[in-house]
């Protein structure tokens, strides 16, 4: 049996569903007022992956750092994969995602020097007031080099285990 173990960062701006995000995938557990610890360092994820792989996920989320303007390099040190998390509701929060992937990628990259396979994740998809179209998701997320775009709904259990299993796989090809 072969288990990777995997660093990965869940990032974004303040009250997008990072937390949320994380007690659903790992406790699968949707609480509206549930709230980390700040400062909290990462949760545990196991899968089976196949016959012979595991991979073991530590899933690091910011709980409450994110009012820094920028992220200290021992946050991003040793990570494999990232999830940038925005809230379709509020256009700050999806204009916020290119200075968290320029952070991540000013800070941090893979042994090889290549940057860190990344998810971009609009959640809260299911409220009606989206403020944000595809088309423009669309765009940002090519331009900025993630290796893909899913809406999500943390509330709806929409998506969750599909993006983690996606970067999952992206960051076993690399
Ligand atoms: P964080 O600050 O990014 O960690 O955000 P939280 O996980 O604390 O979530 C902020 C608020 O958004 C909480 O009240 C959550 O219940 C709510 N929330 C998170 N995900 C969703 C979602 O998919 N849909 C809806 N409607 N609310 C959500």
């Amino acid at each position: 049996m072969t288990e990777h173990v995997m660093k990965i960062l869940i990032i974004g701006d303040g009250k997008v569903g990072k937390s949320s995000f994380v007690q659903r995938y790992v406790n699968g557990k949707f609480n509206s007022t549930y709230k980390t610890t700040v400062g909290a360092d990462f949760s545990v994820k196991v899968l089976q992956w196949s016959d012979k792989e595991k991979v073991r996920l530590h899933l690091w989320d910011i709980a409450g750092q994110e009012r820094f303007i920028s992220m200290t390099r021992a946050y991003y040190k040793g990570a494999l994969g990232c999830v940038v998390m925005f809230d379709v509701t509020s256009s700050s929060s999806f204009l916020r995602c290119l200075h968290w992937k320029q952070d991540l990628d000013n800070k941090a990259m893979l042994p090889n020097g290549d940057s860190i396979p990344c998810i971009l994740l609009a959640n809260k998809c299911d409220l009606s007031q989206w403020v944000v179209s595809t088309d423009s998701i669309n765009k940002f997320s090519q331009a900025n080099g993630f290796i893909a775009w899913m809406v999500t709904s943390v509330k709806d259990n929409k998506n969750i285990e599909e993006a983690m299993r996606r970067l999952v796989e992206e960051i076993l090809s690399v």
